[in-house]
Protein backbone atom coordinates (compact mmCIF):
# COMPACT_ATOMS: atom_id res chain seq x y z
CA UNK A 1 0.00 0.00 0.00
CA UNK A 2 1.27 3.45 -0.98
CA UNK A 3 1.61 5.95 1.43
CA UNK A 4 -1.21 8.17 -0.20
CA UNK A 5 -3.14 5.47 0.63
CA UNK A 6 -2.33 4.81 4.12
CA UNK A 7 -2.95 8.51 5.11
CA UNK A 8 -6.25 10.53 4.96
CA UNK A 9 -6.16 12.35 1.52
CA UNK A 10 -7.67 15.83 3.00
CA UNK A 11 -6.57 16.96 6.60
CA UNK A 12 -7.87 19.55 8.61
CA UNK A 13 -5.30 22.20 8.58
CA UNK A 14 -6.67 24.51 11.33
CA UNK A 15 -7.05 23.77 15.00
CA UNK A 16 -8.47 27.19 16.48
CA UNK A 17 -10.66 27.70 19.86
CA UNK A 18 -10.53 23.59 20.62
CA UNK A 19 -12.11 22.46 17.23
CA UNK A 20 -9.94 21.10 14.42
CA UNK A 21 -11.68 22.27 10.62
CA UNK A 22 -10.03 22.73 6.94
CA UNK A 23 -9.87 26.13 5.55
CA UNK A 24 -9.69 28.12 2.12
CA UNK A 25 -6.59 27.08 1.28
CA UNK A 26 -5.82 23.66 -0.11
CA UNK A 27 -2.15 22.93 0.33
CA UNK A 28 -0.70 19.52 -0.97
CA UNK A 29 2.24 17.84 1.00
CA UNK A 30 4.62 15.31 -1.13
CA UNK A 31 6.75 12.86 -0.31
CA UNK A 32 10.24 13.93 -1.48
CA UNK A 33 11.55 9.97 -1.78
CA UNK A 34 9.07 9.44 -4.51
CA UNK A 35 7.44 12.84 -5.15
CA UNK A 36 4.21 11.61 -4.36
CA UNK A 37 1.29 12.91 -3.50
CA UNK A 38 0.98 12.30 0.53
CA UNK A 39 -1.80 14.65 1.40
CA UNK A 40 -4.06 17.56 0.99
CA UNK A 41 -3.72 19.76 4.30
CA UNK A 42 -6.75 22.16 4.04
CA UNK A 43 -5.20 25.62 4.93
CA UNK A 44 -6.06 28.84 6.28
CA UNK A 45 -5.63 32.83 5.40
CA UNK A 46 -5.86 35.99 7.45
CA UNK A 47 -9.55 35.38 8.20
CA UNK A 48 -8.66 32.20 10.42
CA UNK A 49 -5.41 34.27 11.76
CA UNK A 50 -7.90 36.46 13.13
CA UNK A 51 -10.35 33.89 14.42
CA UNK A 52 -7.13 31.73 16.32
CA UNK A 53 -5.81 35.38 17.76
CA UNK A 54 -9.31 36.18 19.52
CA UNK A 55 -9.77 32.75 20.78
CA UNK A 56 -6.08 32.72 22.36
CA UNK A 57 -6.61 36.21 23.80
CA UNK A 58 -10.44 35.07 24.90
CA UNK A 59 -8.06 32.01 26.95
CA UNK A 60 -4.91 33.96 28.12
CA UNK A 61 -6.75 35.66 31.22
CA UNK A 62 -7.18 32.44 32.69
CA UNK A 63 -4.43 30.37 31.33
CA UNK A 64 -1.53 33.32 32.38
CA UNK A 65 -3.32 32.92 35.92
CA UNK A 66 -2.70 28.75 36.51
CA UNK A 67 0.42 28.12 38.97
CA UNK A 68 3.08 26.91 37.08
CA UNK A 69 2.71 23.71 38.70
CA UNK A 70 -0.57 23.47 36.40
CA UNK A 71 1.45 24.08 33.34
CA UNK A 72 4.25 21.59 33.96
CA UNK A 73 1.49 19.13 34.54
CA UNK A 74 0.32 19.82 30.96
CA UNK A 75 3.77 19.69 29.39
CA UNK A 76 4.31 16.36 30.20
CA UNK A 77 1.67 14.96 29.59
CA UNK A 78 2.38 16.11 26.36
CA UNK A 79 5.89 14.51 26.33
CA UNK A 80 3.94 11.20 27.33
CA UNK A 81 1.79 11.48 24.91
CA UNK A 82 4.87 12.39 22.08
CA UNK A 83 6.57 9.07 23.55
CA UNK A 84 3.72 7.22 22.95
CA UNK A 85 3.38 8.13 19.29
CA UNK A 86 6.98 7.57 19.22
CA UNK A 87 6.97 5.48 16.04
CA UNK A 88 4.18 7.02 14.31
CA UNK A 89 5.86 10.26 14.51
CA UNK A 90 9.32 9.30 13.27
CA UNK A 91 7.24 7.44 10.67
CA UNK A 92 5.65 10.98 9.65
CA UNK A 93 8.44 12.32 9.68
CA UNK A 94 10.49 10.22 7.17
CA UNK A 95 7.91 9.97 5.16
CA UNK A 96 6.90 13.96 4.63
CA UNK A 97 11.03 14.97 5.38
CA UNK A 98 12.84 12.40 3.85
CA UNK A 99 14.40 11.66 7.34
CA UNK A 100 16.03 8.24 7.56
CA UNK A 101 14.89 6.39 10.88
CA UNK A 102 17.97 7.14 13.40
CA UNK A 103 17.53 11.38 12.19
CA UNK A 104 14.21 10.99 12.84
CA UNK A 105 14.37 9.25 16.45
CA UNK A 106 16.50 11.91 17.29
CA UNK A 107 14.03 14.60 16.35
CA UNK A 108 11.31 12.77 18.50
CA UNK A 109 13.40 12.55 21.39
CA UNK A 110 14.51 16.17 21.63
CA UNK A 111 10.61 17.35 21.63
CA UNK A 112 9.89 14.55 24.39
CA UNK A 113 13.23 16.21 26.26
CA UNK A 114 12.16 20.02 25.29
CA UNK A 115 8.90 19.59 27.37
CA UNK A 116 10.10 17.89 30.22
CA UNK A 117 12.88 20.52 30.50
CA UNK A 118 9.45 23.28 30.74
CA UNK A 119 7.72 21.28 32.69
CA UNK A 120 10.49 21.75 35.05
CA UNK A 121 11.35 25.51 34.93
CA UNK A 122 8.03 25.66 34.55
CA UNK A 123 6.94 24.62 38.01
CA UNK A 124 10.37 25.76 39.67
CA UNK A 125 8.97 29.38 38.52
CA UNK A 126 6.45 29.55 41.38
CA UNK A 127 8.99 29.81 44.15
CA UNK A 128 10.53 32.60 41.86
CA UNK A 129 8.07 34.98 41.47
CA UNK A 130 8.03 38.55 43.67
CA UNK A 131 11.79 37.98 44.55
CA UNK A 132 12.68 40.80 46.48
CA UNK A 133 15.09 42.94 45.33
CA UNK A 134 18.16 44.93 47.52
CA UNK A 135 17.61 48.64 47.21
CA UNK A 136 20.09 51.51 48.76
CA UNK A 137 17.41 53.08 50.45
CA UNK A 138 15.17 51.89 53.22
CA UNK A 139 12.50 53.92 51.80
CA UNK A 140 11.22 51.47 49.82
CA UNK A 141 10.68 48.25 49.13
CA UNK A 142 10.85 46.48 45.56
CA UNK A 143 9.70 42.93 44.30
CA UNK A 144 10.46 41.35 40.87
CA UNK A 145 7.59 39.77 38.58
CA UNK A 146 8.06 37.83 35.21
CA UNK A 147 4.77 37.43 33.65
CA UNK A 148 3.43 36.22 30.70
CA UNK A 149 3.71 38.58 27.41
CA UNK A 150 0.77 37.70 26.11
CA UNK A 151 -0.34 36.09 22.70
CA UNK A 152 2.31 34.64 20.75
CA UNK A 153 2.91 33.55 17.10
CA UNK A 154 5.31 30.65 16.19
CA UNK A 155 6.12 30.73 12.76
CA UNK A 156 8.79 27.51 12.11
CA UNK A 157 10.25 25.98 8.94
CA UNK A 158 10.40 22.62 7.18
CA UNK A 159 13.82 21.15 8.12
CA UNK A 160 13.34 20.39 11.85
CA UNK A 161 9.31 20.82 11.87
CA UNK A 162 8.48 19.32 15.50
CA UNK A 163 11.63 20.25 17.36
CA UNK A 164 11.48 24.19 16.32
CA UNK A 165 8.08 23.80 16.77
CA UNK A 166 8.58 22.17 20.42
CA UNK A 167 11.37 24.79 21.14
CA UNK A 168 9.43 27.28 20.89
CA UNK A 169 5.72 25.79 22.36
CA UNK A 170 7.33 24.07 25.38
CA UNK A 171 8.89 27.75 27.02
CA UNK A 172 5.53 29.75 25.38
CA UNK A 173 2.91 27.37 27.48
CA UNK A 174 5.78 27.23 30.41
CA UNK A 175 5.62 30.88 30.51
CA UNK A 176 1.37 31.22 30.66
CA UNK A 177 1.41 32.57 27.25
CA UNK A 178 -1.60 31.37 24.66
CA UNK A 179 -0.32 30.61 21.11
CA UNK A 180 -0.72 30.08 17.85
CA UNK A 181 1.50 28.46 15.76
CA UNK A 182 2.05 28.14 12.21
CA UNK A 183 3.65 25.15 11.28
CA UNK A 184 5.61 24.82 7.11
CA UNK A 185 3.44 24.52 4.58
CA UNK A 186 5.91 21.83 2.96
CA UNK A 187 6.49 19.56 6.20
CA UNK A 188 2.64 19.91 8.00
CA UNK A 189 1.83 16.60 8.59
CA UNK A 190 4.18 15.22 12.17
CA UNK A 191 3.09 18.77 12.78
CA UNK A 192 -0.49 18.06 12.84
CA UNK A 193 0.20 14.99 14.25
CA UNK A 194 2.04 16.56 17.39
CA UNK A 195 -0.65 19.08 17.73
CA UNK A 196 -3.57 15.85 18.25
CA UNK A 197 -1.46 15.46 21.12
CA UNK A 198 -1.48 18.59 22.50
CA UNK A 199 -4.78 18.90 21.71
CA UNK A 200 -5.16 15.74 24.27
CA UNK A 201 -3.08 16.52 26.87
CA UNK A 202 -5.48 18.32 28.99
CA UNK A 203 -4.67 22.28 27.60
CA UNK A 204 -8.01 24.50 27.69
CA UNK A 205 -9.52 25.46 25.16
CA UNK A 206 -8.12 28.29 23.01
CA UNK A 207 -4.57 28.41 24.80
CA UNK A 208 -3.16 26.84 21.87
CA UNK A 209 -4.08 26.96 18.31
CA UNK A 210 -3.21 25.94 14.53
CA UNK A 211 -3.02 27.77 11.30
CA UNK A 212 -1.47 25.93 8.27
CA UNK A 213 -0.95 27.81 5.53
CA UNK A 214 1.77 29.77 3.44
CA UNK A 215 3.94 32.26 4.55
CA UNK A 216 2.12 35.33 2.68
CA UNK A 217 -1.52 34.11 3.21
CA UNK A 218 -0.77 33.16 7.11
CA UNK A 219 3.10 33.95 7.90
CA UNK A 220 2.43 37.68 7.12
CA UNK A 221 -0.98 38.43 8.11
CA UNK A 222 0.10 36.68 11.82
CA UNK A 223 3.38 38.78 12.04
CA UNK A 224 1.05 41.68 11.31
CA UNK A 225 -1.82 41.40 14.00
CA UNK A 226 -2.12 44.02 16.64
CA UNK A 227 -3.49 40.62 18.70
CA UNK A 228 0.04 38.55 18.66
CA UNK A 229 2.18 40.78 21.36
CA UNK A 230 5.67 38.75 20.03
CA UNK A 231 6.52 36.38 17.10
CA UNK A 232 8.67 33.77 17.56
CA UNK A 233 10.38 33.03 14.06
CA UNK A 234 12.73 30.20 12.39
CA UNK A 235 13.69 30.35 9.35
CA UNK A 236 15.28 31.96 6.16
CA UNK A 237 16.78 35.59 6.39
CA UNK A 238 14.30 37.30 3.72
CA UNK A 239 10.88 35.72 5.21
CA UNK A 240 13.00 36.46 8.95
CA UNK A 241 13.31 40.36 7.76
CA UNK A 242 10.03 40.97 6.42
CA UNK A 243 8.45 39.14 9.73
CA UNK A 244 9.95 41.92 11.88
CA UNK A 245 9.05 44.64 9.37
CA UNK A 246 5.41 43.88 9.99
CA UNK A 247 6.32 43.40 13.42
CA UNK A 248 7.50 46.73 13.65
CA UNK A 249 3.78 48.46 12.80
CA UNK A 250 2.60 47.85 16.37
CA UNK A 251 5.96 47.19 18.21
CA UNK A 252 5.99 43.53 18.95
CA UNK A 253 8.77 41.34 20.61
CA UNK A 254 10.51 39.28 17.63
CA UNK A 255 12.35 36.29 18.12
CA UNK A 256 14.24 35.14 14.97
CA UNK A 257 16.31 32.46 14.26
CA UNK A 258 17.69 32.34 10.99
CA UNK A 259 20.22 30.89 8.24
CA UNK A 260 24.22 30.22 8.72
CA UNK A 261 27.13 29.48 7.25
CA UNK A 262 29.37 27.91 9.93
CA UNK A 263 33.16 26.17 10.26
CA UNK A 264 34.41 23.24 11.27
CA UNK A 265 38.14 24.08 12.06
CA UNK A 266 40.73 21.12 12.11
CA UNK A 267 43.82 22.18 13.81
CA UNK A 268 47.16 20.71 13.26
CA UNK A 269 47.05 18.32 16.46
CA UNK A 270 43.78 17.10 15.41
CA UNK A 271 42.70 13.46 15.45
CA UNK A 272 41.65 13.00 11.34
CA UNK A 273 39.48 10.19 11.77
CA UNK A 274 37.54 12.44 14.49
CA UNK A 275 37.97 15.63 12.28
CA UNK A 276 36.26 13.91 8.86
CA UNK A 277 33.53 12.08 11.26
CA UNK A 278 32.09 15.40 12.62
CA UNK A 279 32.91 16.93 8.95
CA UNK A 280 30.96 14.53 7.29
CA UNK A 281 27.76 14.95 10.12
CA UNK A 282 28.07 18.49 10.68
CA UNK A 283 27.19 18.73 6.40
CA UNK A 284 25.37 15.94 5.60
CA UNK A 285 23.28 15.11 8.75
CA UNK A 286 19.40 15.93 7.47
CA UNK A 287 20.61 15.85 3.39
CA UNK A 288 22.61 18.81 4.74
CA UNK A 289 19.89 20.74 5.00
CA UNK A 290 21.11 22.72 8.95
CA UNK A 291 21.11 26.29 9.86
CA UNK A 292 23.79 24.90 11.86
CA UNK A 293 25.45 22.97 8.79
CA UNK A 294 28.84 23.41 9.05
CA UNK A 295 29.91 23.44 5.53
CA UNK A 296 33.12 25.41 5.75
CA UNK A 297 35.80 23.42 6.72
CA UNK A 298 38.69 24.85 7.61
CA UNK A 299 42.11 22.00 7.72
CA UNK A 300 45.26 23.03 9.06
CA UNK A 301 47.59 22.60 5.85
CA UNK A 302 50.10 19.93 7.16
CA UNK A 303 46.64 17.95 7.69
CA UNK A 304 44.85 18.85 4.18
CA UNK A 305 45.96 16.38 1.55
CA UNK A 306 44.72 13.43 3.26
CA UNK A 307 41.77 15.18 4.80
CA UNK A 308 40.39 15.61 1.95
CA UNK A 309 41.49 12.19 1.04
CA UNK A 310 39.44 10.83 3.74
CA UNK A 311 36.54 12.95 3.51
CA UNK A 312 36.25 12.46 0.04
CA UNK A 313 36.27 8.35 0.58
CA UNK A 314 33.69 9.23 3.52
CA UNK A 315 31.36 11.26 1.18
CA UNK A 316 31.22 8.38 -1.30
CA UNK A 317 30.78 5.51 1.04
CA UNK A 318 27.38 7.62 2.26
CA UNK A 319 24.30 5.45 1.71
CA UNK A 320 22.25 7.60 -0.07
CA UNK A 321 17.81 6.75 -0.56
CA UNK A 322 14.51 6.39 0.73
CA UNK A 323 14.55 6.38 4.53
CA UNK A 324 12.91 3.28 5.08
CA UNK A 325 15.23 1.61 3.20
CA UNK A 326 17.88 -0.44 4.97
CA UNK A 327 21.26 0.67 6.37
CA UNK A 328 20.15 4.19 4.06
CA UNK A 329 22.45 7.40 6.22
CA UNK A 330 21.25 10.46 3.60
CA UNK A 331 17.91 10.54 2.41
CA UNK A 332 16.33 13.21 -0.58
CA UNK A 333 16.30 17.13 -0.11
CA UNK A 334 12.74 18.11 0.82
CA UNK A 335 11.33 19.17 -2.34
CA UNK A 336 11.78 20.42 -6.03
CA UNK A 337 12.52 23.33 -4.99
CA UNK A 338 15.09 22.61 -2.69
CA UNK A 339 16.75 20.37 -5.11
CA UNK A 340 16.94 23.27 -7.54
CA UNK A 341 18.46 25.96 -5.50
CA UNK A 342 21.15 23.20 -3.80
CA UNK A 343 22.01 22.27 -7.45
CA UNK A 344 22.59 25.51 -8.93
CA UNK A 345 24.93 26.59 -6.24
CA UNK A 346 26.41 23.53 -7.37
CA UNK A 347 27.06 24.59 -10.62
CA UNK A 348 27.52 28.29 -10.14
CA UNK A 349 30.25 26.79 -7.69
CA UNK A 350 32.08 25.01 -10.10
CA UNK A 351 31.95 27.62 -12.76
CA UNK A 352 33.62 30.43 -10.51
CA UNK A 353 36.71 28.05 -10.19
CA UNK A 354 36.11 25.70 -7.44
CA UNK A 355 37.31 22.09 -7.62
CA UNK A 356 34.11 19.31 -7.14
CA UNK A 357 36.06 16.34 -5.58
CA UNK A 358 33.03 13.85 -5.61
CA UNK A 359 29.25 14.08 -5.32
CA UNK A 360 26.80 16.74 -6.29
CA UNK A 361 24.56 14.87 -8.81
CA UNK A 362 21.82 12.75 -8.91
CA UNK A 363 22.76 8.66 -7.62
CA UNK A 364 22.71 6.19 -10.85
CA UNK A 365 19.41 4.00 -10.40
CA UNK A 366 17.05 7.35 -9.13
CA UNK A 367 15.17 8.78 -11.60
CA UNK A 368 12.22 10.06 -8.71
CA UNK A 369 12.80 11.58 -5.58
CA UNK A 370 15.22 14.85 -4.71
CA UNK A 371 18.49 12.60 -4.13
CA UNK A 372 21.88 14.29 -4.25
CA UNK A 373 25.55 12.32 -3.65
CA UNK A 374 27.05 14.21 -1.25
CA UNK A 375 29.17 16.94 -2.69
CA UNK A 376 33.06 17.68 -1.58
CA UNK A 377 34.67 20.74 -2.83
CA UNK A 378 38.36 22.18 -2.78
CA UNK A 379 39.85 25.89 -4.07
CA UNK A 380 36.66 27.53 -3.40
CA UNK A 381 37.08 31.13 -3.64
CA UNK A 382 36.46 33.11 -0.57
CA UNK A 383 34.01 35.82 -2.70
CA UNK A 384 32.06 33.16 -3.92
CA UNK A 385 28.10 32.43 -3.41
CA UNK A 386 29.92 28.60 -2.41
CA UNK A 387 31.93 29.67 0.51
CA UNK A 388 29.67 32.46 1.62
CA UNK A 389 25.94 31.88 1.01
CA UNK A 390 23.59 29.24 2.96
CA UNK A 391 23.12 26.41 0.38
CA UNK A 392 21.15 24.60 2.69
CA UNK A 393 22.02 21.29 0.95
CA UNK A 394 25.01 18.31 1.13
CA UNK A 395 27.78 20.27 -0.06
CA UNK A 396 30.90 21.04 1.64
CA UNK A 397 33.79 23.21 1.07
CA UNK A 398 37.09 22.43 1.99
CA UNK A 399 40.16 25.11 2.64
CA UNK A 400 43.95 25.07 3.98
CA UNK A 401 44.88 27.39 6.78
CA UNK A 402 48.89 27.70 7.81
CA UNK A 403 48.21 29.84 11.44
CA UNK A 404 45.54 29.84 13.89
CA UNK A 405 44.92 33.36 13.91
CA UNK A 406 43.94 33.04 9.79
CA UNK A 407 41.82 30.00 10.80
CA UNK A 408 39.66 32.33 13.18
CA UNK A 409 39.85 35.07 10.23
CA UNK A 410 38.33 33.00 7.92
CA UNK A 411 35.53 31.34 10.37
CA UNK A 412 34.44 34.98 11.77
CA UNK A 413 34.30 36.63 8.12
CA UNK A 414 30.51 36.12 7.82
CA UNK A 415 27.62 37.71 8.26
CA UNK A 416 26.33 34.48 10.25
CA UNK A 417 27.60 32.96 13.25
CA UNK A 418 25.46 30.80 14.06
CA UNK A 419 27.72 27.80 15.68
CA UNK A 420 31.21 26.42 14.85
CA UNK A 421 32.72 23.50 15.43
CA UNK A 422 36.93 22.79 16.83
CA UNK A 423 38.68 19.87 16.54
CA UNK A 424 42.16 19.53 18.68
CA UNK A 425 44.37 17.51 20.83
CA UNK A 426 44.89 20.39 22.58
CA UNK A 427 42.71 21.47 25.28
CA UNK A 428 43.91 24.86 25.40
CA UNK A 429 43.90 25.10 21.99
CA UNK A 430 40.53 24.53 21.66
CA UNK A 431 39.49 26.64 24.50
CA UNK A 432 41.56 29.83 22.53
CA UNK A 433 39.59 28.73 19.35
CA UNK A 434 36.67 28.54 20.73
CA UNK A 435 36.29 31.93 23.00
CA UNK A 436 37.67 33.67 19.40
CA UNK A 437 34.91 32.43 17.33
CA UNK A 438 32.00 34.55 16.48
CA UNK A 439 29.63 32.04 17.31
CA UNK A 440 26.47 31.22 19.63
CA UNK A 441 27.09 27.19 20.05
CA UNK A 442 30.77 25.70 20.02
CA UNK A 443 31.58 22.08 19.97
CA UNK A 444 34.97 21.22 20.81
CA UNK A 445 35.55 17.36 19.24
CA UNK A 446 32.00 16.88 19.64
CA UNK A 447 29.07 16.26 17.38
CA UNK A 448 26.48 18.64 17.41
CA UNK A 449 24.50 17.46 20.33
CA UNK A 450 22.10 20.15 21.75
CA UNK A 451 20.76 20.01 25.15
CA UNK A 452 17.49 22.00 26.46
CA UNK A 453 19.83 23.15 29.49
CA UNK A 454 21.91 24.99 26.70
CA UNK A 455 21.05 28.02 24.58
CA UNK A 456 20.09 27.90 20.92
CA UNK A 457 20.88 31.18 18.89
CA UNK A 458 23.86 32.73 17.36
CA UNK A 459 25.92 36.20 16.51
CA UNK A 460 24.97 38.53 13.86
CA UNK A 461 22.56 37.99 10.93
CA UNK A 462 21.95 34.24 12.40
CA UNK A 463 19.75 35.55 14.95
CA UNK A 464 18.09 37.86 17.02
CA UNK A 465 17.63 36.55 20.84
CA UNK A 466 18.07 32.58 22.16
CA UNK A 467 16.17 29.89 22.43
CA UNK A 468 16.40 26.75 25.46
CA UNK A 469 17.75 27.07 28.69
CA UNK A 470 16.06 29.74 30.89
CA UNK A 471 16.09 32.44 27.89
CA UNK A 472 13.79 30.23 25.98
CA UNK A 473 11.04 30.80 28.47
CA UNK A 474 12.56 34.35 29.34
CA UNK A 475 11.55 35.67 25.75
CA UNK A 476 7.96 35.13 26.55
CA UNK A 477 8.07 36.82 29.44
CA UNK A 478 7.74 40.53 30.36
CA UNK A 479 9.72 42.12 33.36
CA UNK A 480 7.95 44.11 36.14
CA UNK A 481 9.24 45.63 39.17
CA UNK A 482 6.65 46.76 42.09
CA UNK A 483 8.52 49.13 44.13
CA UNK A 484 6.43 50.22 47.37
CA UNK A 485 7.27 53.20 49.63
CA UNK A 486 7.33 51.63 53.32
P1 LIG B 1 11.25 30.01 5.13
O1 LIG B 1 11.73 31.34 5.61
O2 LIG B 1 10.91 29.86 3.71
O3 LIG B 1 9.95 29.57 5.95
C1 LIG B 1 9.95 29.47 7.35
C2 LIG B 1 8.52 29.67 7.84
O4 LIG B 1 8.16 31.04 7.59
C3 LIG B 1 7.49 28.84 7.10
O5 LIG B 1 6.47 28.48 8.00
C4 LIG B 1 6.96 29.81 6.04
O6 LIG B 1 5.66 29.52 5.62
C5 LIG B 1 6.99 31.12 6.81
N1 LIG B 1 7.11 32.32 5.98
C6 LIG B 1 7.68 32.44 4.75
N2 LIG B 1 7.61 33.73 4.34
C7 LIG B 1 7.03 34.42 5.34
C8 LIG B 1 6.69 35.80 5.51
N3 LIG B 1 6.95 36.72 4.57
N4 LIG B 1 6.09 36.18 6.67
C9 LIG B 1 5.84 35.28 7.65
N5 LIG B 1 6.11 33.95 7.52
C10 LIG B 1 6.72 33.53 6.39
O7 LIG B 1 12.38 28.97 5.60
P2 LIG B 1 12.42 27.41 5.28
O8 LIG B 1 12.86 27.26 3.87
O9 LIG B 1 11.19 26.75 5.76
O10 LIG B 1 13.61 26.94 6.26
C11 LIG B 1 14.93 27.03 5.94
C12 LIG B 1 15.57 28.22 6.61
O11 LIG B 1 15.35 28.16 8.02
C13 LIG B 1 17.08 28.24 6.44
O12 LIG B 1 17.52 29.54 6.12
C14 LIG B 1 17.60 27.82 7.80
O13 LIG B 1 18.90 28.28 8.09
C15 LIG B 1 16.58 28.41 8.70
N6 LIG B 1 16.59 27.71 10.01
C16 LIG B 1 17.19 28.30 11.08
C17 LIG B 1 17.24 27.64 12.30
C18 LIG B 1 17.92 28.28 13.49
O14 LIG B 1 17.73 27.78 14.59
N7 LIG B 1 18.68 29.34 13.32
C19 LIG B 1 16.68 26.38 12.44
C20 LIG B 1 16.08 25.79 11.34
C21 LIG B 1 16.04 26.48 10.11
Amino acid sequence: MSEATVLNPVLAGLYIDGTWRGGNEPLTVINPSNEERLAIVSGGDAEAVNEAVHAAQAAFEAWSKTTGAARAMILRQIASGVAAQRERLMHLQSSNNGKPGFEAAIDVDDVIATFNYYADLAEASDGQQNRVIELPSEDFTARLRREACGVVALIVPWNFPMVTTAWKLAPALAAGCCVVLKPSEVTPLAELELAQIIAASGVPTGVFNVVCGTGLAVGAPLSAHPGIAKVSFTGSNAAGVQVMQRAAETVKGVSLELGGKSSLLVMADADLDLAVELASGGSYFNAGQMCSATSRVLVAQELLAPFLERIVAKARSIKVGGPLEEGVEMGPLVNQAQYQRVTHHIEAGKACGARLLCGGQRPTGRARGYFLEPAVFADVPLDSALWREEIFGPVLCVRGFSSEAEAVALANDSQFGLVASVVSGNGETADRVANALHAGMVWINAPQVIFPQTSWGGYKQSSLGRELGPWGMQAFQEIKHVVRAV
